[in-house]
Parts: structure tokens; sequence; C-alpha cells
């Protein structure tokens, strides 16, 4: 063991000194491949969106990205929220008479795949603000609270400590504690004792739009591997041209792609009224388990490199992991599409 653990040392400081790499990959912004919206059916608006999101992230989030996840706290969470909501992301889906952009699901999923692509845990804050908290304001809320934001500090509320993660470190979770709380009439949302419906009719669009979660840390993984194996050389050639890893690359790519379609195709759906339960958890079924999938084999792409916390790699994969846990688990989802067949068949 001690052996093994000291060859290992000496191979990685090698490769350090022939290619540094571990700047090169996760201590500043890296250059991204590029996505190809015409493969992918996006607006020439779309694609714009995309564009613009990709170059702030490089800007203001990618720097960070692997110290909120190594300190498990982001340090400009708000500073950098502000200049989420100047460029208008923030209340995507909000109607702009309530200083929202009035945009489509398409469109939120397309910023969420975007931050995702950066930081999956900030990706999931973004999610968590713009479609579990402030959509359903906007699907459920009276005029008076779509106007104003509903305060939370209640009498009777109060929130754990912050929660220690595997992954979506910098995201922070806790537990929201409810205790005889006295919640006033003006900020019921829907009708009384109906919250459940308001949560669970809004579940079919969180699964959608969460969706672009996985695919944001699917090209995360591409445009770390992709670029490693054109630099990285074993038996005298980039690691790239063995065929095993051109198999991987392979797989990672088309596995991205096929969830694209999929998901974008019911956001496109949604948008246009037909938004079925089956087809949001199916985007999010197949999603969060191909990320999974991929990131692991963009680590035995990286050997070692990706089992050691320098390279985001081992992020990628504790990020992804959460999407077959939160917004129902991946067993929830394939009953919620098995009843969905045999609903046809009873
Ligand atoms: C980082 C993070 C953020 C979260 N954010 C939110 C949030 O913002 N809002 C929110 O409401 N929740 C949130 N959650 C909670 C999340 O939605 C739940 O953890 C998840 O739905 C699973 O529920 P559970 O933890 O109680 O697991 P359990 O229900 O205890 O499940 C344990 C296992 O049993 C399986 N199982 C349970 N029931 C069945 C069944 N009927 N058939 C087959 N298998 C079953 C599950 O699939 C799982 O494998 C978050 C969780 C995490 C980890």
């Amino acid at each position: 063991m001690a052996t093994s653990a000291w060859l290992l040392g000496r191979r990685a400081a090698r490769w350090r000194l022939r290619a540094p790499l571990g700047s090169l990959t996760s201590r500043r912004a890296h250059s991204l491949l590029p996505v190809d919206d015409a493969i992918n059916g996006l607006s020439a608006e779309q694609k714009q969106l995309r564009q613009t999101m990709a170059k702030f992230l490089q800007e203001h989030l990618a720097p960070q990205a692997q110290e909120i996840d190594h300190f498990n706290e982001f340090k400009n969470l708000r500073e950098f929220w502000k200049q989420l909501g100047n460029l208008g992301v923030l209340g995507i889906t909000a109607p702009a008479q309530y200083g929202g952009s009035g945009l489509g699901y398409l469109e939120q999923v397309l910023v969420m795949e975007e931050i995702s692509r950066v930081s999956a845990a900030v990706g999931l804050s973004y999610g968590a603000h713009s479609n579990l908290c402030l959509n359903q304001i906007v699907r459920n809320g009276n005029e008076a609270q779509k106007e104003k934001y509903l305060p939370k500090n209640m009498p009777g509320f109060s929130t754990s400590k912050k929660l220690d993660k595997l992954g979506m470190r910098g995201s922070n979770t806790c537990e929201l504690i409810f205790e005889d709380c006295k919640v006033p009439a003006a900020n019921i949302l829907g009708h009384l004792s109906k919250g459940v419906y308001v949560l669970m009719s809004g579940l079919d669009l969180e699964r959608l739009v969460l969706s672009g979660g996985p695919l944001g840390l699917m090209q995360a993984v591409l445009d770390h591997t992709i670029p490693y194996l054109h630099t990285r050389e074993a038996f005298g050639q980039k690691i790239g041209h063995f065929q095993l890893m051109q198999g991987k690359m392979a797989d990672m790519y088309t596995r991205l792609m096929a969830c694209r379609q999929y998901v974008y195709n019911v956001a496109k759906a949604c948008d246009q009224g037909h938004c079925t339960a089956k087809d949001c958890a199916g985007v999010i079924l197949y999603s969060a388990e191909c990320a999974t999938r991929v990131a692991l084999d963009g680590i035995q792409c990286f050997g070692a490199n990706g089992y050691i916390n320098d390279f985001p790699m081992g992020r990628f994969l504790r990020d992804a992991k959460l999407y077959e846990i939160g917004a129902g688990t991946s067993e929830v989802r394939r009953l919620v599409i098995g009843r969905a067949f045999n609903a046809d068949f009873h």
C-alpha cells in the first residue's frame, strides 16, 4: 500500500512537470467546446442566450467553481445573484409586467444548463430560485402576491443547520422547520390546506427545468475530457487516439446529445401548453442517470488525475449523483412513468 501510494505520487508529479493540466483544467477558466445548436434545433435568440450566459459565466463564475465546492461556501453569492438579475434570467419565466423576462421553459433549461456547466451547485440554487420558488408564485400567486415578494420570517418558522453534503457544495441545503407556524392569509398560495396540490403541480416543471443540470454537467465533463485526451500522451501517442478512448468520447457525446433532444423537446411542448408527468419524469430520470455514467467515464479518461481533487472530475460525479435523488428519486420517476402507461389499461 505504502509503495503504491509512493508510485502514484511520483507518477502524478511527473505528469504535472510534463503537462501542467492541474492549472489548465481547474484553477482558471478554460476554453469551452462549441455546442452545435443547429443540431439542437434552437432559434437564433436561444443560441444567443447560451452564448451570452457562457461568456458571462466564464468570467464571473468559472474562476470560483472549485473553491465553492472545496469550502462548501459561495462567498460572492449576493453579488453574483444581482448580476444574474441584471441579465434578466432570475425571473426568466415571469411576465414582463412583474419585472420578468416573459420567456419559456426551454430558455430556463438553457440557463440552468449553462450555469451547471460551470458550477452545478450554483445551477441547483438557480433552479430552486427561478423555478421552485419564483415560477410557483407566477403559476399560483394572486395579483398582490405576484407584485410583492413573499416574506418568510413568520412566527413558528425556522431552518436547521446547513447540511454537509457529498456534492452540490456551496448550494446550501437545510431542513425547513414549521412549529405552530402562523402564516398570514395574504401569504397563502392557492387555497387553504391545499398546498400539496401547489407543490405537486409544480413538480413536473421542476423535473423538466432541473434536467438542465445533468445536461450542463455532461457538457462540463466533455469540456474537460476531450482536450485532456488530446494533451496527455502514453505509449508515444495522445491517449485520445486509442480506440477504447474514442469509444468513451462517442459514448459520452451521444448520451449527452440524446438527453438534450429529449429535454429540449419536452420543454418546447410545455411552452406550447402540452406538459405530461410521464415525460417530465422521463427527462430527469434519463438525463440524471446518463450524467452519472458520463461523469464516471470522464474520470476513467483522466486516469489517476480523475481521482485527484486538483481536477474537477470528482466534483462532476458528486454533483451528478444528486439528480438521481432530488425532485423525487429515480425509483419514484420510474413509478410515475409506469403508472402513466398503466392508467391507459385500467
Ligand atoms: C441536496 C438536496 C436538495 C434538496 N432540495 C429539496 C428541495 O428544495 N425541496 C424539497 O422538497 N426537497 C428537497 N430535497 C429532498 C429530496 O426531494 C428527497 O430527499 C428525495 O425525494 C428522496 O426522499 P427521501 O430522502 O425521503 O428518501 P426515501 O423516501 O427515504 O427513499 C429512500 C430509498 O427508498 C426508495 N423508495 C422510497 N419510496 C419508494 C417507492 N414507493 N417505491 C420504490 N422505491 C421507493 C427511494 O427511491 C430511495 O432509493 C433535497 C434533497 C437533497 C439531497
